[in-house]
């Protein structure tokens, strides 16, 4: 790989991604198929000042071999120094980069509950750090490098090497690097861009969406009172970052009581190391009331049955048809990159940050306020298609086409 790229990215995600600042530990949590970026992300952000770098490795293998063979009592609870190292390093203010890159089915044939009693557990015993990741109160960015398995399940037909070459790339193409260009810059345009959709969706105050396509979707959507959308950063304390690279979406926090009828996925998910096809929700009053997949439906019933907040959907999102990723017509089986190309909700907690002021609120405020606050998980998935179109009602009664064949029509 091109070195000149590769450390163009190391920086765009230190500078951009995080910002890091004089004397601000960092955290990454890195593959080990991916060291070499993970050590140019240490240089890169000591260059910038970084008081300490922090790196944890994680293995397809040794995960598949935990998961499938340690004793049963472990899946239980999260060893208290997990979250004891996360939430001293986060009274730093820690920036926290994940390197998000595996096997998509790196996890097939293990149990669900295994994995469900554990993110549960994980939800409960990791709250205090993602609490604090959630509501903007750490800086934090997740990117991807390719590792041989995913390439190959994206490029299935190509050697390694050609796989690993083909989705450096595309990974390339998405965050906008190119040789001889100014990463930096592109992305300070861009966020703009997107943040002015933002701006648009929040000014129009809608009181509900309607998304129809010919999958089947057909569904309404109330909006809370004083919701915001937000695109391209957002802010720790008044220092801008940039928690997804790439990321083309404009989202909100939906109605938890709010949204009715169906609602019909239109690409793959990856769940727990599973690839979850053919996803179908009926939504009665907010909750999810039947559920449907293809392949893997154990899987996604196990983390809808995770807690109560886990049957509501906590963001709603908007990303044009016609976007870069989605114009590579490429399935990237992970969903930083599918999530980018596609209308998505997720199910599970809302970001606070999409009630006025929410970051400073409660969990009980951001309840009243009408979004879902209390769920140990949050899950994107694509609803995105090319003849989606989404109608909106505003408060004072107006009707607005949103979306047509996909796209913005505001
Ligand atoms: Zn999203
Ligand atoms: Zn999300």
């Amino acid at each position: 790989m091109n070195s000149k790229m590769l450390w163009q990215y190391a920086r765009l995600v230190v500078e951009v991604g995080i910002n890091v600042q004089k004397g601000q530990p960092i955290m990454i949590n890195c593959p080990v198929e991916s060291a070499q970026f993970g050590r140019m992300l240490t240089t890169a952000a000591f260059d910038a000042g970084a008081k300490d770098v922090h790196i944890n490795w994680r293995d397809d293998y040794c995960t598949r071999q935990h998961w499938l063979y340690a004793d049963d009592s472990v899946f239980d609870a999260v060893y208290p120094w997990e979250a004891m190292k996360r939430n001293e390093l986060a009274k730093e203010g820690v920036g926290a980069i994940s390197i998000a890159a595996s096997n998509p089915e790196n996890l097939k044939g293990v149990d669900p509950n295994r994995l469900r009693r554990y993110n549960a557990a994980a939800g409960r015993d990791l709250k205090e750090f993602s609490k604090l990741q959630m509501s903007n109160g750490i800086p934090w960015c997740v990117v991807s490098v390719p590792i041989v398995s995913w390439a190959k399940k994206v490029f299935p037909d190509l050697p390694d090497d050609e796989a690993m070459e083909r989705l450096w790339e595309e990974i390339f193409k998405a965050v906008r690097i190119t040789e001889d260009g100014d990463a930096v810059a592109e992305w300070h345009a861009h966020c703009e861009r997107i943040e002015g959709y933002a701006k648009r969706m929040t000014d129009y105050d809608f009181a509900e969406l309607h998304y129809k396509n010919s999958l089947g979707t057909d569904l309404t959507v109330r909006m809370p009172e004083n919701h915001m959308w937000i695109a391209g950063g957002d802010y720790c304390k008044d220092i801008k970052f940039v928690a997804n690279m790439p990321t083309e979406e404009v989202f909100s926090a939906p109605l938890r009581t709010g949204v009715n009828g169906t609602l019909v996925a239109s690409k793959p998910l990856v769940l727990n190391g599973n690839v979850v096809e053919g996803i179908r929700f009926t939504f009665k009053d907010g909750r999810i009331v039947d559920i449907h997949a293809d392949t893997n439906e154990e899987t996604l019933r196990a983390e809808i049955d995770l807690d109560e907040g886990s049957h509501y959907l906590g963001e709603i999102a908007l990303v044009p048809y016609d976007s870069p990723i989605s114009n590579s017509g490429i399935l990237f089986f992970n969903t930083l990159f599918d999530e980018n190309a596609s209308c998505h909700f997720a199910f599970g907690e809302a970001y606070p940050s999409c009630i006025k002021g929410g970051e400073t609120l409660s969990e009980d405020e951001l309840k009243n306020a009408g979004i879902n606050a209390e769920s140990n998980t949050h899950v994107d998935f694509m609803v995105g298609t090319a003849d989606l179109e989404i109608v909106g009602k505003t408060r004072d009664g107006r009707t607005v086409k949103v979306f047509e064949n996909g796209n913005f029509a505001i």
